[in-house]
């Protein structure tokens, strides 16, 4: 089969999986806060969401109604053949997704308002594009909900108030997004570069497994700080009340001008759905976080 149908077939099946099954360890977190929520009403929105889980693996259908805005990332092997066919064959993929999965229709031109009713659209579906060694192609999908999109947050912070200026900068996002994002959210927090940067990596840190702290230990530290403090708003499942408010937080960082300090605060929904996926140089693939293929 030529590299583009491959490549196309992949992406069809990495987007199906992402929007159907939740990855392993987003599950196991939120059964693990439905076993520790204190409030009845917390458990109970737990609970819900953790049969809606269950529901639509049974249905094969997606896990929620709002497919999200389709964002794939590509990591391509120096070596790998065809990399001029990919983005037309992503294009693709996610045309025959919107049909056959089905996705909701989410890519609308902010001029004329028009639905392109495919989920493709200028720069959408979005590609990041790093360039690996090698000779494979590795593709992620995230499809990011509007909900938790809408809360997402940039700010320049005061480089003097340092890190405990960070931490109060996204227990106040997490207070002001409130019920928005449906909690419990998994959040993506960066530091340095620019915005733009900080955007990016708090963003992509949310395809980092929640099991997964930061290998810095001093890192890890304050990423458990931050889980803990945005725990104690008490905003809860779906805003209701409750100890769990997120599941996980990441956090990443680039290097930052003397008189900048970028910060960026990504949030993900319970609803966080990514999918990955290797094609070898020889056509066979390794299907990298689902075992469910297709
Ligand atoms: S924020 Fe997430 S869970 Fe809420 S409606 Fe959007 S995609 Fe669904």
């Amino acid at each position: 089969m030529e590299t583009a149908k491959i490549v196309e077939n992949v992406a069809f099946n990495i987007l199906k999986q992402a929007v159907i099954y939740l990855p392993e360890d987003v599950k196991q977190a939120l059964k693990q806060a439905y076993a520790e929520e204190t409030s009845e009403t917390g458990k109970t929105q737990l609970k819900a969401i953790l049969d809606n889980i269950e529901l639509a693996e049974k249905y094969q259908a997606p896990v929620c109604q709002d497919t999200g805005t389709i964002i794939f990332y590509v990591k391509a092997g120096a070596k790998a053949r065809d990399l001029d066919k990919v983005e037309e064959a992503l294009i693709n993929a996610t045309r025959k997704a919107t049909k056959e999965v089905p996705l909701r229709p989410n890519s609308v031109d902010p001029f004329t308002q028009k639905n392109s009713g495919d989920n493709t659209g200028r720069y959408i579906p979005f590609l990041h594009w790093e360039i690996v060694p090698g000779d494979s192609l590795e593709l992620t999908v995230m499809t990011k909900g509007g909900g938790s999109e809408n809360v997402c947050v940039t700010g320049m912070l005061v480089p003097g108030e340092g890190i405990k200026g960070l931490k109060k900068f996204v227990v106040d996002a997490v207070i002001k997004a409130g019920a928005q994002p449906c909690p419990p959210n998994i959040l993506g927090v960066a530091i340095g570069g620019g915005t733009d940067i900080a955007i990016k990596l708090a963003k992509k840190t949310l395809l980092k497994p929640l099991n997964e702290s930061n290998q810095d230990p001093e890192i890890a530290k304050l990423e458990k700080e931050i889980f803990e403090a945005a725990n104690m708003t008490g905003i809860g499942p779906m805003g209701l009340g409750g100890k769990t408010t997120v599941l996980g937080v990441h956090v990443d960082y680039a290097f930052r001008h003397p008189a900048s300090f970028p910060a960026a605060v990504a949030f993900n929904c319970w609803a966080a759905r990514r999918a990955s996926a290797r094609i070898n140089a020889n056509g066979t693939v390794d299907y990298l976080t689902h075992k469910v293929k297709g």
